[in-house]
């Protein structure tokens, strides 16, 4: 069922108590704290002038890293205040503290159409064990509860969820910002009913973290393609040979299975035909866990048995080719994982061919693409390709779950329309 949008509050006046994903990644220069990309500021701006044009007044709520519990100053959500009082174009107050009688005494001083954000949640341990008494404290800073995070909307927290159930308790509306309501549009309503035909592209590093996604997805796909490490597992249960590529012996079963189901419900599976290859050098350094690193050398491209000295980094030509070409006729694309190791660009050929092709499936032929979060929307952004597909999530873990079907904390905690 449809949610509660924040297009469909009268805020004016009111405290809206906004949770925000402002985990932007940061970094220390000349002993201050710098955002390194503003992505995530910028996905909220249209929620937060519709609100503050409005007339509500707004308080932000959003984590930073991970300083479990701790004051961590190198995790403060000071610059991000800054920053998007730059980017919104009116100052936006910064608060020390997240709950308490000094956070109280700033929210009741905010004038309508005027914003402040919250230092981190995290700083209190109680927000991940997603505490009742730390939520309501946080409640007693909100009218009304807006959630725009999507990419933490599958945590349980007391500001992704806990929060919401005590506004909702007190009769406050709980409703999703515009980020949200499109995660919600295009992850959910769109693929539910998607147009035909639908192809799902998936790629990665393990079946056994995509399984369910695949699972759900074969009883609404047309066709499937299967890239990344993950068709090592396929090629092994087989009985190919994957020398040293990333494969998951124990998860040979679970691969036919997809295969078999697949075969049953007639949706049609395509695994790679030919891979890039290269040697592995040791390069007689150790990684942080002790273990000795390889470097790939002498790239080529094979099909059949992967050597055993070898190991697979992306799907070949040939397959990026046949792949292209099923992507070109397709009316609804989603793609979640990238097709190869495409951080090296001696194998990021594949993603990059299939980035192209849902670009112009969607340009040159109407088609909607679905870009399913985490590490495929930043091979699309790396391809410079990112604003030219429908629609790229911003959540990682959270799109996973949600294309998997599980309920989010921090939607179920929404009111319906
Ligand atoms: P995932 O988070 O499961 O979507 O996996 C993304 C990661 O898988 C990326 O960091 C890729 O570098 C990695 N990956 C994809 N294909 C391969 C491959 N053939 N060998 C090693 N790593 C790969």
């Amino acid at each position: 069922m449809a949610k509660l949008s924040v297009r469909d509050l009268n805020v004016s006046g009111k405290r809206v108590f906004m949770r925000v994903d402002y985990n932007v990644p940061m970094e220390e220069k000349d002993g201050k704290m710098v955002i390194n990309d503003t992505t995530r500021i910028k996905e909220t701006l249209p929620t937060l002038r519709l609100l503050l044009g409005n007339g509500a007044r707004l308080v932000l709520a959003a984590h930073l890293g991970r300083p479990d519990g701790k004051r961590e100053p190198s995790m403060s959500l000071a610059p991000v205040a800054a920053k998007l009082g730059e980017m919104l174009g009116q100052p936006v107050g910064f608060l020390e503290e997240c709950v308490g009688a000094k956070a109280e005494a700033a929210v009741a001083a905010l004038g309508n159409g005027q914003a402040l954000l919250l230092e981190n949640v995290r700083y209190h341990a109680e927000e991940e064990n997603n505490d009742p008494v730390f939520s309501a404290q946080l409640a007693r800073l909100a009218d009304v509860y807006v959630n725009d995070a999507f990419g933490a909307a599958h945590r349980a927290h007391a500001s992704t969820s806990g929060v919401a159930r005590i506004v909702h308790a007190w009769g406050g509306p709980c409703a999703a910002g515009l980020l949200m309501e499109r995660e919600l549009k295009f992850l959910g309503d769109e693929l539910d009913r998607p147009a035909r035909p639908f192809v799902v592209i998936l790629g990665g590093a393990k079946v056994s973290d995509k399984i369910k996604v695949i699972d759900r997805l074969l009883e609404k796909a047309d066709t499937i393609l299967i890239g990344g490490a993950m068709a090592y597992t396929f090629k092994l249960a087989h009985g190919g040979k994957t020398g040293k590529s990333l494969v998951e012996k124990d998860h040979t079963g679970t691969a036919l299975a997809a295969e078999a189901k697949a075969k049953e419900r007639k949706v049609q599976f395509c695994l790679p035909s030919d891979t890039v290859i290269a040697d592995l050098k040791d390069t007689g350094k150790l990684n942080k866990k002790g273990r000795p690193v390889f470097e790939p050398i002498n790239p080529r491209v094979i099909s059949g048995d992967i050597p055993d000295d070898a190991e697979g980094f992306d799907i070949g030509p040939a397959t990026a080719q046949a792949y292209a070409a099923i992507i070109q006729g397709a009316k609804t694309i989603l793609w979640n994982g990238p097709m190869g190791m495409f951080e090296d660009k001696r194998f990021a050929e594949g993603t990059n061919a299939v980035a192209q092709a849902v670009v112009s499936a969607t340009q040159q032929h109407g088609a909607k693409s679905i870009i399913g979060g985490g590490d495929s929307v930043k091979a699309i952004n790396k391809a410079g390709l990112g604003d030219k597909v429908t629609f790229a999530s911003t959540g990682g873990g959270a799109s996973l779950e949600f294309l998997e079907g599980i309920p989010l904390p921090g939607v179920v905690c929404l009111d319906d329309k």
